[in-house]
């Protein structure tokens, strides 16, 4: 199938659904950039998906949102060129995106009912399997920096709260006051939130509005496939909930017998439906094209039952794929034959 096929196909699920139930939106897309024949390496990124409009978001924060991204894409791009590993190019791009103020990851996280920001974040690579992750810390930086230290430098996959910050702290990497993370914008998100829902948090509230995590999969010149996802969560999220983002499985996944994939979206609906493995598990067992995967678990499962969304995916070829059920999924992709293209809308292409 070509792109323009799947992207009627993705329209025309998601119109019967609205059919269906109702509360399914029409709004969704399948992107295949072109990566050109046989790179050598690629980085693909999203910066989040939700459903702001064309009018919420100003023309300054979308040329900022846009060069952010491919900010991000050229850090990465620069290790990968020189040879480094996929888990250091994901991480060099993502710690731009956490640094900026203007996603929810990092400095502009996504603040918890208590008010503070809590993060999560992994990181998967695909020849060996290894994977790291922490949830719910408060004080590192980078806490996709954390998630790469666990991986490399103990034999556990998650360390949690305090347990993530103390071995941060040990490790070397830079710590931050929890009052860093915390902009006027996203406290202003929190208020409007507990205005509209007054007693209830995010982990029960049907709400597929704004997400915004980040995250990255890579194909490095060894071969090998990445994949990194970094979070504050929801908005309003209960005090100890954890996401999908730093579940191995769920937000985040490699391997190089299928495919890399990180996830952004409603958490709860990732996790049950082990979205990220899943995905890669139909390539590889049941011989589904990436983009049939990716739109049988975003269109086909979650969307019926209420869960919206979007990843980015990619195979050993540098094949990369994006889908989202969402007006936006802000992404951006680069390889060694192709520039920085970045988009934030779903119904536009990455340019
Ligand atoms: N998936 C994240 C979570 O549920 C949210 C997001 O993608 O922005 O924690």
């Amino acid at each position: 199938m070509t792109d323009r096929s799947h992207a009627l196909l993705l329209a025309t699920v998601a119109t019967a659904l609205i059919a269906i139930g109702g509360n399914a939106r029409a709004q969704g897309m399948t992107e295949i950039p072109d990566v050109g024949s046989s790179p050598d390496w690629v980085i693909a990124i999203h910066g989040g998906a939700g459903n702001t409009s064309r009018d919420d978001l100003s023309a300054e924060l979308e040329a900022q949102n846009r060069a952010d991204l491919k900010a991000a894409l050229e850090a990465g791009a620069k290790l990968l060129e020189n040879g480094a590993s996929g888990p250091e190019a994901i991480v060099a791009a993502l710690t731009i995106l956490e640094d900026s103020p203007r996603f929810n990851a990092g400095r502009g996280a996504a603040l918890d009912e208590h008010g503070q920001a809590r993060h999560d974040s992994s990181i998967m690579r695909g020849d060996t399997l290894a994977a790291g992750g922490i949830a719910g810390s408060s004080r590192i930086r980078n806490p996709i920096a954390a998630a790469l230290a666990v991986m490399e430098k103990t034999q556990n996959v998650m360390l949690r709260g305090e347990g993530a910050d103390w071995f941060a702290s040990e490790n070397g990497l830079e710590l931050a006051d929890p009052l860093y993370f915390i902009t006027e914008h996203r406290r202003r998100l929190l208020l409007e939130k507990r205005a509209q829902n007054p007693g209830t948090t995010a982990a029960n509230v049907q709400d597929n509005s704004v997400f915004g995590t980040v995250g990255a999969v890579v194909l490095d010149r060894d071969g090998n496939l990445s994949a990194g996802t970094t979070t504050g969560g929801r908005t309003n999220k209960r005090f100890g909930r954890v996401g999908d983002t730093p579940i191995i499985g769920a937000g985040t996944y490699a391997s190089n017998t299928s495919c890399g994939v990180s996830g952004t979206g409603h958490g709860e609906y990732f996790m049950r439906w082990t979205v990220a493995r899943d995905i890669c598990a139909r390539v590889e067992l049941a011989g589904e094209s990436l983009e049939q995967a990716a739109e049988t678990l975003l269109v086909e499962m979650l969307l019926p039952a209420g869960g919206t969304g979007g990843v980015v995916t990619m195979q050993p070829s540098g094949k990369t794929v994006f889908v989202a059920t969402t007006a936006n999924l802000k992404r951006g992709v680069m390889s060694s034959s192709t520039p920085a293209r970045v988009a934030v809308y779903s119904n536009e292409e990455v340019q």
